[in-house]
């Protein structure tokens, strides 16, 4: 596997937020002026070069290459834990005075059998976290990369949009505006969904690993045999050629026969020598904050209020996200008002209404 992009990326976005700046030279290079404790923990000078081509590393003996082996990564990577937790920043310049924000969150969202009515736009910080992991696929042989997951701390869901959106945007240590913020979900919540997505983004990789392993067992395990079969011709010959001395022909018996037991032995190893083990270990916590426009909705039903729902709209792509379900909490455009006399729970999305086994009106 090459080093992925994330590793490159990353490096690059966290020096900044570490309170470092950072320059890209000539040739690949990049020159990085770092806080004393941070050159300290690195045992690096100050003033730090370093680079992620092997070639220009090779011209200019001066600057650290960034690759998974190297110890001054593997610092570098420590480093970003020893302050994970503290890093955190704003994104700002998002226009959130927009006045049809509001209404473009509410038109996102379709509820069926009622109107919905929008009450009032409110403007929250949310927190998101973006987990780095450092990713260890392990067999006979070992490679590495990272990996991230963005997790919007509001809903605990994953925000894959973000993702891509962060590394266009600056990043600064205090909130352009005060904002209130949105209460956030557990650590340890947004963790384990940062970790289930991490594992299925890296889904596709670990296919690819895995066929590449089960092709070289098998060419192994064919080795072995024809490694065997030349033996044990070469044993036959000899068996022929000494066939009046049966002590002889005896003692040959006796190697073949060890010789396949060696090579049955062998073959039986295989799959564990080729079984893959994927690791992944946190090296990296960044938590952005950035505002949003919810747009607080009555939902009515002849004249009746029967429920409240509040889409968001994003400042940061301009775009209309989904309301929490009242019934499930998860995140849904469209809903449908339960009939019935006595609802407690009239709102439902799409995953909430065949368990509750509603008429669709
Ligand atoms: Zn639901």
């Amino acid at each position: 596997m090459k080093p992925g992009p994330t590793l490159h990326a990353h490096v690059l976005e966290a020096l900044p937020a570490y309170g470092a700046v950072c320059v890209e030279t000539e040739g690949g290079v990049f020159e990085a002026l770092l806080p004393q404790d941070m050159a300290a923990r690195l045992e690096r000078p100050e003033h730090w070069r370093f680079t992620f081509d092997p070639e220009a590393a090779a011209e200019d003996r001066g600057a650290d290459l960034l690759v998974f082996g190297n110890p001054v990564l593997a610092r570098f990577l420590d480093y970003g834990v020893g302050v994970g937790a503290a890093c955190r920043a704003y994104i700002p310049g998002l226009y959130v005075d927009n006045p049809a924000a509001g209404r473009l969150a509410a038109e996102a969202l379709s509820v069926h059998g009622a109107d919905l009515v929008l009450r009032a736009t409110r403007v929250r910080n949310v927190r998101f976290a973006r987990f780095l992991f450092q990713v260890s696929f392990m067999s006979d042989a070992r490679e590495e990369d990272l990996c991230s997951a963005v997790v919007d701390m509001s809903t605990g869901s994953a925000a894959r949009r973000l993702e891509g959106l962060l590394a266009a945007k600056s990043l600064e240590p205090r909130p352009e505006r005060p904002f209130p913020e949105v209460p956030a979900i557990p650590w340890a919540q947004a963790y384990g969904k940062a970790r289930a997505e991490a594992l299925g983004r890296l889904a596709t990789s670990r296919g690819a690993l895995l066929r590449d392993q089960e092709r070289r067992r098998g060419e192994e395990e064919r080795r072995l045999l024809a490694f065997h079969e030349g033996y044990r011709e070469e044993q036959h010959d000899l068996m022929a050629r000494y066939r009046r001395q049966p002590e002889r022909v005896a003692a040959i018996e006796a190697k073949i026969h060890a010789g396949r037991l060696e090579c049955e032995c062998r073959i039986a190893e295989l799959p564990r020598k080729y079984a893959l083990r994927t690791e992944l270990r946190l090296r990296g916590l960044l938590s952005v904050v950035h505002p949003m426009v919810y747009a607080d909705c009555e939902v009515l039903r002849d004249h009746k209020v029967v429920g409240h729902l509040s889409p968001r709209w994003n400042p940061l792509d301009r775009s209309a996200e989904p309301a929490p379900c009242p019934a499930c909490g998860g995140l849904s455009y469209e809903y449908t008002v339960k009939t019935g006399p006595r609802e407690t729970q009239p709102l439902l999305c799409r995953r909430c209404r065949p368990r509750a086994g509603d008429e669709v009106p």
